[in-house]
């Protein structure tokens, strides 16, 4: 760390987790220790299994679980699966791919449908890829590939395939869930996983796993010891957890859930939607394509950038010079695309903010347009909706 950071410029998060923390999710985690053995502690935990489980429309409170999401991830196939079983994927980009090498690693026989990155999936392909082998044990699938910025319209697609498909549905919701809804039970879905770096605004570090009742009735025989989620469950129903949790990130988690319940989460809906729709303004304004087919996610909005420019210094130039941490492309995105989250503890005039500092990295770069017409359409957004 050899460089001196300027001291007029403030870093700001804009990427699709870990997101902008408000402060008073950030103090809890200074307040007094409490011990997981205790009382105090299993009335915390219990009520935030209770307040976590409108957020995934699930009946039973999901379990919480330490480590990032992929830790969930993996859960859902050690618990659900045995070597061998075959397992359905669908693969439209990082995540999606992720899905495919974890439950190859634990010698699933995976089958894959493959979609190209930005494309959205259709109650068509899923149903023909579902009936194409109907003895599967489970799919695996997300809800918003955060990788391009498509958003599988759950509500309509797993109500498609329900009455077909008779394995597990699982559904990795990390990215999306505080920013559009999710209502497991009601749509089918038998297990849902989220984190909490993402719509949750509280630092990486706890995931989340919510099962149906067929879930908790399908779990598999093969060995497993840390994600052991019968385990978990039984302690977790008692307010425990089978080893120790990361107490103080299950602190913070209750106050960032306290707050959404007491403000309603239709109302986080409509701010991510709110703040999507000036970002995509802003885009158009700006003469920059959005690169995922819609429907396109509130969660983050993924540009094209020019072919001239490298995409990979428009984001090395807002972090450098104007602190905006954003995300690039991926893997075959590399250096093509940004992607500008909506994600975490940003209001409008930040918002309007990071839209300028993206104006003027794209000056700085010579893209041609006019200075402010990216942030007129944004404020426009925001004014209709003053
Ligand atoms: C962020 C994210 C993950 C989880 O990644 P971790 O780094 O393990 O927390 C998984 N799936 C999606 C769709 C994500 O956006």
């Amino acid at each position: 760390m050899n460089q001196i950071k300027s001291p007029f410029i403030k870093d700001r998060l804009f990427c699709p987790g870990p997101v902008e923390i408000p402060l008073q999710f950030r103090t809890p985690a200074l307040s007094s220790s409490i011990y997981h053995r205790s009382e105090m502690f299993y009335e915390l935990f219990l009520e935030c299994r209770k307040l976590l489980s409108p957020i995934f429309g699930s009946k039973d409170g999901p379990l919480i679980l330490t480590s990032s999401g992929t830790g969930a991830m993996e859960s859902a196939i050690t618990n659900f699966t045995s070597p061998q079983d075959q397992i359905l994927v669908v693969n439209g980009g990082k995540f999606g791919e992720r899905w495919g090498k974890i439950a190859s690693a634990y010698q699933c026989q995976v089958e894959e449908l493959k979609l190209n990155w930005g494309t959205s999936l259709t109650q068509e392909m899923l149903l023909n890829f579902v009936k194409k082998f109907p003895q599967a044990k489970a799919i695996y699938l997300q809800s918003h590939e955060t990788s391009t910025g498509v958003l599988y319209e759950l509500e309509k697609l797993i109500p498609t395939i329900r009455s077909t498909f008779s394995g597990l549905i699982i559904v990795d919701a990390i990215s999306s869930l505080c920013a559009h809804p999710m209502k497991m039970d009601e749509w089918g879905i038998d297990i849902v996983i989220g984190g909490s770096q993402k719509g949750f605004a509280i630092p990486p570090g706890l995931s989340f796993i919510a099962l149906s009742e067929k879930a908790l009735q399908n779990f598999s025989n093969r060995p497993r010891f840390y994600f052991d989620l019968r385990k978990e469950k039984k302690e977790q129903d008692e307010g425990s957890s089978a080893f120790t949790p990361a107490i103080s990130l299950v602190q913070q988690l209750y106050t960032s859930l306290k707050q959404i319940h007491q403000t309603g989460l239709e109302k986080y809906f409509s701010h991510h939607q709110l703040l999507g729709d000036a970002v995509r303004a802003a885009a158009s304004g700006l003469g920059l394509e959005l690169f995922p087919e819609k429907p396109i996610s509130n969660i983050l909005t993924a540009m094209k950038i020019p072919m001239q420019i490298d995409g990979s210094k428009v984001v090395r130039h807002l972090r450098t010079q104007h602190g905006i941490i954003m995300a690039g492309g991926q893997d075959q995105l590399k250096g093509k695309i940004i992607r500008f989250s909506q994600l975490g503890y940003i209001d409008q005039i930040e918002l309007i903010g990071a839209l300028g500092a993206l104006e003027l990295t794209l000056k700085k770069l010579h893209h041609p347009f006019e200075l402010g017409s990216g942030i007129k359409e944004a404020l426009k957004i925001f004014n209709q909706n003053h």
